[in-house]
């Protein structure tokens, strides 16, 4: 009998929901308690300093270097008021997560005591050891130094007594070695292009801004069931398991009332985000069992990403507090649904139009639908490249499963937006242009755009929604700058070459709504086989998908070539977001990362397989030998075959499956020693593709069939019914 799982399961069920110290005041008193936002700037700086950096940030400037020391002053004046004791640089270097090296403030006072301090030269930049980051060949280990420099636009928090200093991360070289300091290139980027295009419509417009809103999917598991399955530990998710009898088919559980230990978790998280200045707004149970979301308000893309990662980290922290693990893992339970996490994107302009929401008027419509157009057009042109942006060894057990998006980018535009690309399309040139009052741009629709928000295509992976694109295939551990640094650099590009293109029109004498409208008709012909509104889980999709030239790449090792792909190289040179140096060495650390996790998972697979499941199997087995020698010695001749009829089969069948895992590990072990030797990382990934993932699902196929065959007493790992309903 497994002792460790029956005592997890009693461990989790006596479970209570741990008690929620609820603040007095209202979230508005202590919503950003914790981050130097302006008003603690306000107080804690000198006016000039205040002035001076709020300039900076809003004109998207470095800080000066003469103002550093009075920042840091009066930030450290902050931070120790909040009872900070350490300060860090935070950055996303390009592993999962964040990475931080935390400093006491003290220094020798010179008196045999220590005095904190902190100041200009220590916020702006530190030198952690870049060797010890995914670098891809980019640093060597005599020149190991990488700076950490201080992201302005974001503003610095306390975290566990720490105040934390979002940065970049870049190489000696200047080669950009994490997430940040390529969105900030691709966020300027799409600014400088989208300003261009939107002072077509309104010469005021100085800043085109990028928007992010994710939704976070997670599950939680029970503490103590989370500890009995190795594979959770060391993997995230579950390496073997059969369905449980139950589990989503009766649709109860999405929207659901939420479990009371669950609340006191959701509300524990929410009071700090909010003090972190995370403005988390919507909480819900999600499809499967034990499944939630949490999203909240979209901010400015490059803060929200950040906000999503401090997120990550404090769920993990609060959950701790609560008894449970957080599964980030797009795919922790096979025949359930995964996780992801939807980036909500947008573009708007400083004078605050929504560039993505129809408008009123015939030009605020016009404006929408060039920056509708000029999106499809830059998924189109990189659609390959976008689902590479979302690709990981994690994220490839959800893409495609019947409940997350196919592994095929299209755009979902919905009745009324298709209606009126037809109608543009179809149009031709005796479009009425009636100067600036009454633009007839002969699109009746347009000035009653009424996009509904509620036309809902779950099958598609970049879906219009209203007043935003839903990028829906980025994966629930991803760090989303991925995903919105492809995007925003392939719309910047398109942007500018859409812009080109008008000039060239208008030089030529042509009226400006018109060269617009028929710039917007070319790019709607050449992308129309990116837009797809039907089901996107369907077979006749994938045929029609391959027909339509869209990239149908299904290997993960090999869906990562997109980014060195000429027209990829190039456009992100042209927008200044990537070097082909980086993009090369990041591709290293794409595939490099994908063969440690698939190496990892196998082999904490292979140790399941052999050490936990045969010898617990076996003893079954032998049990029931046992039992059908007893019934052939007391009933012998035909009744005694006739009685033991059932034992003999099932003995038969386990020492099949049993057969097939043990050769199946064999040949599994044997296809990573030949990858291991494989010198070029992309090859090795292609064969730990190729090789040994299909080796995991066949053993985890007969796992799966001993579970139900072995006595229920003698099982070592929590069941999926254990671990998926929490009460
Ligand atoms: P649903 O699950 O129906 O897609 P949610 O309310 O869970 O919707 O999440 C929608 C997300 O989209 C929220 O984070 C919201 O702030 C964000 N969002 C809404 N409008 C925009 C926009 N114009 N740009 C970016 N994000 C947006
Ligand atoms: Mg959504």
């Amino acid at each position: 009998m497994s002792d460790l799982r029956f005592k997890a399961v009693e461990e989790a069920m006596a479970r209570k929901a741990v008690h929620v110290d609820i603040p007095a005041q209202r979230p508005e008193t202590y919503y950003g308690s914790l981050v130097f936002n302006r008003q603690k700037m306000f107080e804690y700086l000198p006016k000039h300093t205040y002035d001076a950096l709020v300039k900076a940030i809003d004109m998207k400037e470095p800080l000066p270097r003469d103002l550093a020391d009075s920042v840091a002053a009066g930030m450290k004046r902050w931070a120790i008021d909040n009872g900070a004791r350490h300060y860090t640089h935070w950055f996303h270097p390009l592993t999962d997560g964040t990475a931080e090296k935390h400093d006491a403030f003290i220094e020798h006072d010179g008196k045999g005591g220590v005095v904190e301090e902190f100041n200009g030269k220590l916020l702006v930049q530190q030198e952690p050891d870049a060797s010890s980051f995914p670098n891809g060949g980019i640093r060597n280990t005599f020149e190991a130094r990488g700076y950490s420099a201080w992201d302005i636009s974001s503003p610095a928090f306390i975290l566990d007594q720490t105040l934390c200093i979002p940065t970049i991360f870049i190489s000696y070289t200047g080669e950009s070695l994490d997430y940040k300091t390529p969105l900030l290139r691709a966020l300027n980027a799409v600014d400088r292009a989208g300003t261009k295009v939107a002072q077509l419509f309104d010469p005021e417009v100085k800043h085109v801004c990028s928007y992010l809103g994710w939704e976070q999917e997670y599950f939680l598991v029970d503490e103590a069931l989370f500890a009995a399955r190795p594979d959770l530990v060391l993997t995230g998710r579950t390496l073997m398991g059969h369905e449980s009898a139950k589990n989503q088919q009766l649709e109860d559980h999405y929207f659901g009332s939420i479990p009371k230990r669950v609340e006191a978790f959701m509300l524990d998280l929410e009071i700090e985000a909010h003090r972190l200045g995370i403005p988390a707004k919507t909480r819900h149970n999600e499809v499967a069992p034990n499944q939630f979301e949490l999203a909240p308000v979209f901010e400015e893309a490059n803060l929200a990403n950040d906000h999503n990662l401090l997120l990550m980290s404090l769920m993990t922290e609060v959950g701790r507090r609560h008894n449970f693990r957080v599964l980030f893992h797009e795919k922790p339970f096979a025949g359930i649904n995964g996780s992801g996490k939807h980036n909500n994107w947008s573009l708007g302009t400083d004078t605050g139009t929504l560039l993505f929401a129809p408008g009123k008027t015939p030009a605020e419509n016009l404006q929408f639908v060039t920056f509708v157009a000029n999106t499809m057009a830059a998924v189109h042109r990189h659609n390959g490249l976008l689902k590479a942006s979302i690709a990981s060894a994690t994220n490839a057990h959800r893409l495609g499963a019947n409940e997350a998006p196919p592994a095929i980018i299209s755009v979902f535009a919905g009745r009324q937006l298709s209606d009126l690309f037809t109608h543009i399309v179809n149009g031709d040139d005796t479009l009425d242009f009636a100067g600036k009052e009454g633009v007839k741009i002969g699109v009746h629709q347009i000035p009653e755009i009424m996009v509904d928000n509620t036309d809902r295509n779950r099958t598609s992976p970049f879906a219009f929604t209203g007043n935003r694109f839903e990028f829906r295939a980025v994966g629930s551990s991803a760090n989303c700058a991925s995903a919105l640094i492809a995007l925003n650099a392939a719309v910047a590009d398109q942007l500018e070459t859409f812009y080109g293109k008008v000039q060239k029109r208008l030089a030529a004498g042509e009226e400006l709504n018109h060269a617009i409208l028929a710039e917007v008709r070319e790019i709607l012909i050449e992308s129309q086989n990116i837009h797809f509104d039907g089901n996107g889980y369907s077979d006749e999709w994938k045929e029609e998908a391959a027909r339509r030239g869209l990239d149908c790449e299904t290997s993960v090792p090999k869906i990562f070539d997109a980014y060195l792909r000429p027209e990829s190289v190039e456009m992100f040179s042209r927008t200044g977001v990537f070097s082909s140096v980086e993009l090369e060495a990041r591709n290293e650390v794409k595939w490099e990362m994908y063969t440690k996790k698939v190496q990892i998972e196998s082999r904490v697979l292979g140790d399941l397989a052999l050490n936990h499941v045969l010898p617990v199997a076996t003893r079954y087995q032998s049990l029931l030998v046992d039992n059908l020698v007893k019934l052939r010695t007391l009933f012998p001749g035909e009744q005694g075959k006739h009685i033991s009829a059932g034992d003999l089969d099932s003995i038969e069948h386990m020492a099949e499956h049993m057969t097939e895992i043990r050769n199946e590990v064999e040949k599994m072990t044997q296809a990573r020693k030949e990858a291991n030797r494989i010198k070029s990382e992309r090859e090795k990934a292609i064969a730990y593709h190729d090789n040994v993932v299909p080796c995991m699902e066949t053993i985890r196929y007969h796992i799966d069939k001993l579970e139900l065959m072995v006595d229920n007493e003698m099982w070592p790992l929590p069941k999926y019914r254990e671990l998926l309903f929490i009460r």
